[in-house]
């Protein structure tokens, strides 16, 4: 699912209107986690007239619609080093900042401003009330508390670095100019942020999309659509590069789904973009068993259930029956042979399809459980200890705009509250 963009044609929001003529002490671009975590930390630690600017009528639109209405915070990883290894782009160089302020400071944080956040079992962290509307309210009663300020249709378009210091913005919704003595650029993987940190000096990695179901021919495997299987090895060679991920995948009526899905299109997201979402999937659903443990317990099966069918006596507990009767149909076995007469070269054809099955990948699927992009500003251009540039004193960056992406798990939302909060603290340290 591709972000909510900020309409063509947007008329700002009421303002006080004094706000239009005085400088901001800071200008936040971009009414998202990273935007709203920045304007609330510098608001607290004593920056007096913040404003975020929101190009669309409703802030933290994508809190919303994340982790399926429930939003993943961030996740129960209380180890920067461990936390990092989340993280395809960006994993080396997040170590500074995490140090400083990671899944832990996060928990608190919320906590603090009224909001518990609950793990479970694999580690996720949701709102208490298990919806992204406390989240959401979490952030907006903090901005309010705070003296934040909100304007929204509010679409910046253009920001000029002033040679004396100080920044002075345009952009549709935007009466007349607006100027800050600093700024926060936090607009997310939107092109008009990327054009703004460019027109401001900054280099782009190119973006590209992370997080995507993959596509397969799979003809057999689309009657098995909404199972889910746990431990299957995934393994993707594209070139000299090879991806691997082990874990839960859902089977979709395009091809695969599920976290290890996500997690191999996230750190293989930059190889399969270069070869337009083709190239073959080595899938194996053994759960651990391996090519010998297979072998043998396929052999197991044909003496001690000699007598009954392919069909009825399944000897993997872990395949969902109509998953283990898809791969009898792919290597063209009649269910209702008995184990018996299996032929030895068709149980050869089984091991290969259990421990081994090679499907074509054909494309990337439409939705993503989590869609991030990969690409943005280069880390080296960003001093990761404040979050400001390093081309433009006074501009600071955070969030997706730059190029760091997580898996799924409540990894990106908890780069978006470290980059954040980190930026505005710099930020008020900076102006006190
Ligand atoms: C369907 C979906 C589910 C997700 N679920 C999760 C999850 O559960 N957990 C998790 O960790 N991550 C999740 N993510 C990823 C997460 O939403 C993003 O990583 C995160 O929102 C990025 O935050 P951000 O503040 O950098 O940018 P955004 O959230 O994109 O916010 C940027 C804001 O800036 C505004 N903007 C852009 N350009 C301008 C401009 N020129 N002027 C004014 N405003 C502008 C945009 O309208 C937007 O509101 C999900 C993503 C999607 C799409």
């Amino acid at each position: 699912m591709t972000a909510p963009n900020p309409p063509e044609s947007a008329s700002a929001t009421t303002v006080s209107p004094s706000a239009s003529n005085r400088p901001h002490d800071l200008i936040v671009i971009g009414g998202g986690p990273a935007g709203y975590m920045a304007a609330i930390t510098a608001a607290e630690f004593g920056v007096q007239r913040v404003l975020v600017l929101e190009g669309t009528p409703e802030a933290l639109q994508k809190v919303r619609i994340s982790g399926g209405g429930r939003c993943n915070v961030t996740h129960a990883c209380w180890d920067p080093g461990e936390l990092v290894t989340h993280y395809p782009r960006g994993s080396r160089p997040l170590r500074g900042p995490f140090s400083r302020f990671a899944c832990g400071d996060a928990i608190s944080w919320f906590d603090d401003h009224g909001l518990t956040l609950v793990a479970e079992a694999d580690g996720r962290m949701f709102p208490e009330q298990n919806r992204s509307e406390a989240v959401i309210q979490c952030l907006q009663r903090a901005a309010v508390a705070a003296g934040v300020e909100l304007r929204t249709r509010a679409m910046v378009q253009e920001v000029v670095a002033e040679p004396a210091g100080g920044f002075v913005l345009n952009g549709r919704g935007l009466t007349a100019p607006l100027r800050a003595q600093k700024l926060m650029l936090a607009t997310g993987g939107h092109p008009s942020g990327r054009r703004l940190a460019q027109s401001l000096g900054h280099n782009l990695v190119p973006p590209v999309p992370s997080l995507f179901s993959l596509s397969l021919q799979a003809p057999a495997l689309a009657a098995c659509s909404g199972i889910a299987v746990d431990e299957v090895g995934l393994d993707l060679k594209l070139g000299d590069q090879r991806f691997r991920q082990l874990g839960r995948v859902l089977i979709t009526h395009r091809g695969l789904s599920g976290p290890a899905t996500l997690r191999l299109s996230a750190f293989a997201a930059r190889a399969l973009h270069q070869r337009h979402y083709t190239g073959e999937l080595k899938v194996d659903w053994s759960a651990g068993l391996g090519r010998s443990g297979v072998e043998a317990r396929l052999q197991d099966f044909r003496r001690q259930q000699a007598r009954r069918t392919l069909a009825a006596a399944k000897p993997f507990e872990h395949l969902p029956r109509r998953l283990w009767q898809a791969f009898l149909k792919e290597v063209d076995l009649n269910a209702e042979r008995r184990w018996a007469d299996l032929p030895l070269k068709a149980e050869r054809q089984l091991v290969e399809v259990l421990v081994g099955q090679r499907l074509l990948i054909q494309g990337r699927g439409p939705f993503g459980e989590e869609f991030v992009t990969a690409g943005g500003v280069e880390l080296g251009e960003i001093n990761l200890a404040t979050m400001e540039s390093r081309r433009v004193s006074g501009l600071h960056l955070a969030g997706e705009l730059l190029d760091v992406d997580g898996v799924t798990g409540g990894f990106n939302f908890q780069a978006c509250w470290t980059g954040g909060w980190l930026a505005g603290q710099a930020i008020a340290a900076a102006l006190q």
